[in-house]
Parts: C-alpha cells; structure tokens; sequence
C-alpha cells in the first residue's frame, strides 16, 4: 500500500510558516501585496482566484483582483500591467489563464515586470530555469519538488517520467527534476508505447487531462506516482489522470485528487509572492 502524500496539510503548515513570516515583516513596515488580473468571467478562473484570495487573506498578504471585461483591449490589459509594474505595493503579479482570444497570451507574460512574476511563466523566468539559474518558477512543478522534499523522496539517478509537455507544468516539471539529478523521459500525444515506457520509471508526473489515464499498467512496484491532473469524471467528482483505485496498491508514494498537487500549486504562489517582496524591498 502506498503512503499518501498530503499536499493540503503540507501546504497548511507551509501557509502557517509563511504567515508568521509575514508578521515578521510588516513589523518591518514591509507589506507583500499580490495582484491577480481576471479577464471575463469564466467560472473555474473564478474559483481558482477565490482560492487564491483566501490563501491571500490567511497568510497576510494583501491581495488585490482587477477584473476586466472579457472584451477589454489588448492595449488596454498592457496598459494596466504597466500601471502595476510601477506600483511598489504590489510585488507580484498573475494573469490568470486562458485569455480571451483577441488577446496575445505571449504579449501579456512578456509585459509583466519578470521581477513580479510570481507564477514563473515569464520568458526570462524559464530561461533562468533552463540555465539551471531559477529565481521564481512556475508553481505547480516547484510545489511538487517542495511535496518530494518533505516526504524524503530522492531522486538522484532515480529514473523520472513526466506525461504532458505543456509550458506550465510539463517542460519546467523535467527541468526541475533533471536539476535534482532524476534521468528525465518527457512524454506527450505522440510516444509511443507509453505504458511501458512509464513502467521503467521510479517516478511517474502525470500532467495529461484525462481521467484514469494511468493505469496499473503504467506504474511498476514501488513506483512514486504524482497526479496533476484535475478533471471531472461522468458524474462532475473531481478526479485526477491517475486510477487511484488500481494504483495505489503497486505505488510507494501516491498524490490524491482533491488535496495533492492543487494545494501545493497555490501555496507556491504566495511563497513567490513574499520572495519577490523581499528582494525589491531589501536588494
Ligand atoms: P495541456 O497544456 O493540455 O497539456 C497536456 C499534455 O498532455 C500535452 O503535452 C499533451 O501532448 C499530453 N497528452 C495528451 N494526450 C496524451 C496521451 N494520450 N498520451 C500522452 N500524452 C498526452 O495541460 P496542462 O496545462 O499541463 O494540464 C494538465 C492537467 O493538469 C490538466 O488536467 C490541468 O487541469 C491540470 N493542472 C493542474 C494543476 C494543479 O495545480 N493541480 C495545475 C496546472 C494544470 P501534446 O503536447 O503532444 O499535445
């Protein structure tokens, strides 16, 4: 039977931690503040910036959504990315994703100031990343580095492989992991003979988008089994890529879905959001 690794009482204690870390600094007069940018209204964005806010309100930063018309201007949506860059209240800065299509997404992550970027998808982020220089990273992948930290899980000449190559989590997931000295397999649509590919691996990162996408066969005994996958099943049940029922059993380690990697994702943003706050406040 595999161990379940808790992301949602990691990412409390490291909410808690961050919290105290807080006080510290606003008795210093330093106050993080974070903005978030809504475009339109799409209900999960609205959730996911819910989330974010009460994360926000429990750590101490202060916290900030602009929403925005989804027919608001790509000038327009620049122009107050801007406006944002020069606000020194505000130390870090997401757009939350997918734009409306008239808007260059590209565009937009360019316009951030990289130093506020605190989700990490700037160009000069995951250049930094790739250069084995990382300063803020993209959250989902560095809260699942912070997850194998914590549950003592080495990776050293272990052999990883992560499914989905999206810009996101996919691509700087493998960066993060080769940084640990992992042996790297990057899947996606077209590898071939996937099952058994995954099966050699001692770690397996699920970032597909499909529901019980990994199977049993994917996963060899004793296999460490992260699941980024956030779906809804026939019925609406948050479900993951993995068929937790028939691997857990096979697995070491294994995230659930709810309460795995989602936690850790948030909780990443705010711990970018007061690194950020600490170097333009006291470099
Ligand atoms: P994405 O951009 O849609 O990318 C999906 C990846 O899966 C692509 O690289 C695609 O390959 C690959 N793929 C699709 N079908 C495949 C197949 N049959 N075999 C192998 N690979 C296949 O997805 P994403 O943004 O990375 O998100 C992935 C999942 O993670 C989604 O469920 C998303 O909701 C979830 N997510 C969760 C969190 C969290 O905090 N928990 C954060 C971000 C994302 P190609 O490149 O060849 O098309």
């Amino acid at each position: 039977m595999a161990q379940l690794i808790n992301g949602r009482e990691l990412a409390d204690n490291l909410q808690e931690q961050m919290r105290l870390e807080v006080d510290v600094l606003k008795k210093q007069g330093v106050f993080p503040g974070l903005v978030v940018f809504l475009v339109g209204d799409d209900p999960a964005s609205k959730t996911y910036i819910k989330n974010k806010e009460i994360a926000s309100q429990k750590i101490g930063i202060q916290s900030t959504v602009e929403n925005y018309p989804s027919d608001i201007s790509e000038e327009k949506l620049l122009a107050e990315i801007e406006k944002y860059n020069n606000d020194p209240n505000y130390h870090g800065i997401l757009v939350q994703l997918p734009l409306p299509g008239h808007i260059d997404e590209e565009k937009v992550l360019l316009a951030i100031d990289p130093k506020k970027d605190v989700d990490g998808f700037h160009p000069m982020n995951m250049g930094k990343l790739l250069l084995g220089q990382p300063q803020t990273l993209p959250c989902t992948p560095y809260g699942i580095m912070k997850m194998f930290e914590a549950y003592e899980i080495h990776l050293e000449g272990k052999h990883a492989i992560v499914i989905g190559r999206s810009n996101i989590v996919g691509k700087p997931m493998a960066q993060l992991l080769l940084a640990k000295n992992a042996t790297v397999t990057m899947a996606h649509s077209h590898t071939k003979d996937l099952p058994a590919l995954a099966k050699q691996a001692d770690v397996i990162v699920s970032a597909v988008g499909k529901g019980n996408f990994v199977t049993k066969d994917f996963v060899k005994e004793g296999a460490v089994v992260i699941d980024v996958g956030m779906n809804r099943d026939e019925n609406g049940k948050r479900i993951g890529d993995v068929n937790f029922v028939e691997v857990e059993p096979k697995a070491s380690f294994i995230t659930p879905v709810p309460k795995g990697v989602g936690p850790m994702t948030i909780t990443m943003l705010m711990q970018q959001t007061i690194e950020a706050c600490k170097r333009q406040e006291f470099n």
